[in-house]
């Protein structure tokens, strides 16, 4: 494999550390060939030079109006320009929302395959060995692909970023697309986050269920997230019953999430639950049932009242960090 690209993600003025694990994940398919890093949007020059020193040889980068919020028709045209001027043997773009709805519209508009939600990339060239997580994260499988495009999205926090060396350099060379016919205009971007942090992003996560019992219930949640300095999360018994937003709920059909600590309290750990997050690095489950199915998962359990084990936990904490 000689040159792929990898779409990185700016989300609110920042660089999704997922665009830098999606570098790594080319530099591990490319091996001695060229990855390269491309950005959209008005910081896209700032941050060119962050991708180069985390593994890429040379950017592309684009300021242009069209390109600034995410919209299907204005990245997909972009991309697909790319890809005709660059013609690498692959591309890379982020599981994200925005990653998920263009990957398979790229694909399409090429006749060409896309595997999804990659967590693991092994082999080279031909050889290239995809691991992604099915049956909602139940089982893994390894897929290779023989198309003349490699075309995949890789899941955040799972495939580490390199180390950023400070001596690397590269090119960084800005572009303007011929982009028409958009259907799709963004006036206002209104965003709830769990304590300003992307849950898909999250190395520490507090996800509360229906045990929590009110709204009010996930102030104790919230509290242990901040000390830990991680985000809160959900169940959809939760959501459904009012207490929080859906955009905190995780799983099967809410968001995946893989950080290294996940405090699972008054959640009963039903399988489209755990489809969302059973790929965390550490579970820690709080549950009175002893027999609730998410001690099967968890990797410490503690069989008490949420109420009264989350403010000992934060209290320790505080003690332990603050
Ligand atoms: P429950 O199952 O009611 O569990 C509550 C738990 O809290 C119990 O185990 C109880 O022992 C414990 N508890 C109660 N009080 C306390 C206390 N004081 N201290 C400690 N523990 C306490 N669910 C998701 O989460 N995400 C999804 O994406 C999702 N997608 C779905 C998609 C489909 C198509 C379907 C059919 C269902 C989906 N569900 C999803 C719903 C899922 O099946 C469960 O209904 C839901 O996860 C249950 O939420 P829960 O664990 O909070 O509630």
């Amino acid at each position: 494999m000689k040159k792929i690209l990898v779409l990185g993600e700016i989300r609110d003025g920042e660089l999704r550390n997922v665009s830098l694990e999606a570098v790594a994940a080319a530099r591990k398919a490319v091996n001695d060939g060229e990855v390269v890093g491309i950005l959209f949007g008005n910081k896209a020059s700032e941050f060119a030079s962050e991708m180069i020193k985390h593994g890429v040889d040379r950017m592309i980068v684009s300021e242009q109006e069209e390109l600034e919020q995410y919209t299907t028709d204005a990245y997909k045209q972009a991309c697909l320009q790319l890809l005709e001027d660059e013609k690498p043997d692959g591309m890379l773009l982020c599981h994200t929302s925005s990653g998920k709805d263009l990957a398979p519209r790229i694909a399409a508009a090429l006749k060409t395959g896309l595997v999804s939600d990659v967590t693991d990339i092994e082999g080279e060239g031909e050889d290239l060995v995809f691991t992604r997580p099915i049956y909602s994260g139940k089982a893994f499988e390894q897929k290779s692909m023989n198309s003349e495009l490699m075309l995949a999205t890789i899941r955040p926090n799972n495939i580490p970023a390199l180390k950023k060396d400070e001596s690397r350099e590269g090119d960084v060379s800005s572009v303007t697309f011929d982009i028409k016919d958009l259907r799709t205009v963004i006036k206002d971007v209104v965003k709830k986050t769990s304590g300003g942090i992307d849950l898909s992003e999250a190395k520490v996560i507090v996800a509360g269920g229906r045990g929590v019992k009110s709204e009010e219930g996930f102030k104790p949640l919230e509290e242990l997230a901040e000390v830990l300095g991680g985000a809160v999360g959900a169940s959809r018994g939760a959501c459904d019953a009012e207490y929080c937003d859906y955009s905190l709920q995780i799983g099967q059909t809410g968001k995946v999430v893989t950080p290294d600590l996940y405090i699972a309290a008054g959640l009963s750990g039903a399988i489209q639950h755990l489809a969302g997050m059973s790929s965390s690095k550490i579970i820690v489950a709080i549950n009175k049932d002893p027999e609730a199915p998410i001690f099967e998962v968890a990797d410490y359990g503690i069989v008490g009242d949420l109420f009264e084990v989350i403010p000992l936990l934060t209290e320790q904490f505080k003690k332990e960090l603050m």
